[in-house]
């Protein structure tokens, strides 16, 4: 019997494509991936990928070469195309970690030339400079109410209790904040990402999908070669826009911000069947059929089975993934861009908007720094709705973290004991804290015997509210 090899084909040694052939060749060659490297240069692997990934469409092989991506000063509105693309991996200059300096923003090239050009920059600054302005008021009060540890420095405290006070005034931040966020990603994502970016609305995501396609040309040439703009999602995009402008104002009139607008009824009953079968030899009917005949007691003892020995840092068993729920979800952006990095979901945003409103955070008001707030936000409100006459996508660019926004969210019960339990944690923002808690109480309500295993703090979505935001 052959010994058992295990080893990397290192990147210092080979080139990413190099690597994506030598894994694809395996499929038909008996050799050793090392011979098969080996024999390989870098025309070779080109001719390879143009017959069989691109020619013959075997474009899984592209996932083999994988590059990791900087990007520096992109708009936070254009990081969202870039962090959509579900199989890739990215960390962001944090809102709550990190402080901006007033100049950095971005200003659209859609706008050169143009008479809102001048304005759109004298409210950047506004917002920018009510940001600089509120950190120290704010600052001051979360000091005054921290107790200092015995030997604590200034610069200690200030450490500690810095995301208190950060986490507020963020709600200020425009999504033109410029930030930096480096991602990870495999060839064929990047196809897909460059496709999308270059038939995108905004001239800087699309000018960012070249840059990203010259950078990934140089490094995976064969792979990314046809990269180019979809016409499908350009003329979708555009129709689908233009058929629904007339009903747009009917879509901004909210009710409650959170809705559990469908979900599995059966999920219990799937889920429970899903691990019985995994168990067991029975077709799924049959599983189905036998946890149909349990009485409540009986089905929460299976449940009790399947989730008990849960800690908080275990993946529950996949078959969680049998129960889907969709919740329309009103959340302020600064809580959209933390809950869009949930990549085992799907979810649907609306374009950012100023017209559903702002939420306001009670130190906002404790700090007697509301007046100046409201005046930054009403700004922002007149800016939007001027641009959004011009371009409604442009307009985007001036709405605060603090206005609210509308997003379509569908994911299972695996993933929901995710993000409720990572989102629920104390060190998570409010924001998202408040949507995290009032997720499961929702899942509780009903699916409790499958739920009632999270690893949540004390606390409730209620509560929060009343903590954090003013009414
Ligand atoms: C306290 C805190 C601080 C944070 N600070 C920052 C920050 O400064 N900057 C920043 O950019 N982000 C920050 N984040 C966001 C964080 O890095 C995650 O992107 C985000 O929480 C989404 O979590 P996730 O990737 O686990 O979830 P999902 O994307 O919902 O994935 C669910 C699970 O699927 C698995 N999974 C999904 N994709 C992959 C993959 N590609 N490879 C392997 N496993 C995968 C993992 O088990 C994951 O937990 C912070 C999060 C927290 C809680």
């Amino acid at each position: 019997m052959p010994d058992r090899q295990i080893y990397l084909l290192s990147p210092k040694e080979h080139s990413p494509e190099t690597i994506a052939v030598a894994f694809a060749k395996t499929s038909r060659s008996p050799e050793s991936f090392r011979e098969i490297a080996a024999g390989l240069s870098d025309e070779k692997s080109a001719q390879f990928h143009e017959k069989w990934v691109v020619g013959f469409g075997h474009a899984s092989v592209a996932e083999h070469a994988v590059l990791h991506i900087a990007f520096e000063n992109v708009s936070r509105l254009a990081i969202e195309s870039i962090e959509s693309n579900r199989l890739a991996s990215y960390t962001e200059k944090s809102t709550r970690y990190q402080k901006w300096g007033t100049d950095n923003f971005f200003i659209p090239s859609e706008l050169d030339g143009h008479p809102l050009w001048n304005e759109f920059i004298a409210t950047c600054r506004h917002l920018f400079q009510t940001y600089s302005d509120s950190l120290n008021p704010l600052r001051a009060l979360v000091l005054q109410r921290a107790q200092r540890r015995e030997n604590e420095s200034e610069e200690a405290l200030d450490r500690r209790v810095r995301s208190q006070y950060v986490d507020v005034c963020r709600f200020l931040l425009p999504a033109a904040s410029l930030a930096n966020v480096g991602m990870t990603a495999n060839a064929r994502v990047l196809e897909n990402m460059i496709r999308k970016m270059l038939s995108h609305e905004l001239v800087e995501v699309r000018r960012i999908g070249e840059e990203v396609r010259a950078v990934a040309k140089a490094e995976v040439p064969t792979l990314v070669k046809y990269a180019d703009a979809a016409q499908y999602l350009v003329e979708t995009k555009k129709e689908m826009g233009e058929s629904i402008i007339g009903n747009r104002e009917l879509d901004h009139r909210a009710s409650d911000w959170f809705s559990l607008v469908d979900y599995d009824k059966d999920g219990e009953e799937k889920i429970l069947a899903a691990t019985l079968y995994r168990f067991g030899g029975m077709p799924f009917d049959e599983a189905r059929t036998y946890v149909k005949s349990l009485d409540e007691s009986q089905r929460a003892q299976l449940a009790d089975a399947l989730l008990k020995r849960l800690d908080e840092h275990d993946i529950p068993l996949r078959e969680l993934e049998y129960a889907t729920y969709t919740f329309d979800l009103v959340m302020d952006q600064g809580a959209y861009a933390e809950f869009k990095r949930h990549r085992m979901m799907t979810q649907t945003p609306q374009m950012l908007t100023t017209r559903l409103g702002y939420a306001t955070p009670r130190l906002i008001e404790e700090a007697g720094f509301r007046p100046e707030y409201e005046a930054a936000m009403k700004s922002a409100a007149e800016m939007y709705e001027k641009l959004y006459a011009f371009n409604p996508q442009v307009a985007q660019y001036i709405v605060p973290n603090g206005y609210y926004r509308r997003v379509l969210a569908q994911f299972n019960l695996r993933e929901a004991y995710h993000f409720c339990q990572l989102r629920a944690a104390s060190n998570a923002h409010f924001s998202i804290r408040r949507i995290a808690y009032r997720i499961a109480e929702e899942l509780n309500r009903v699916h409790p015997a499958l739920t009632r295993f999270m690893h949540l703090p004390d606390e409730t979505w209620q509560g929060i509210e009343e903590k954090y935001f003013t009414k």
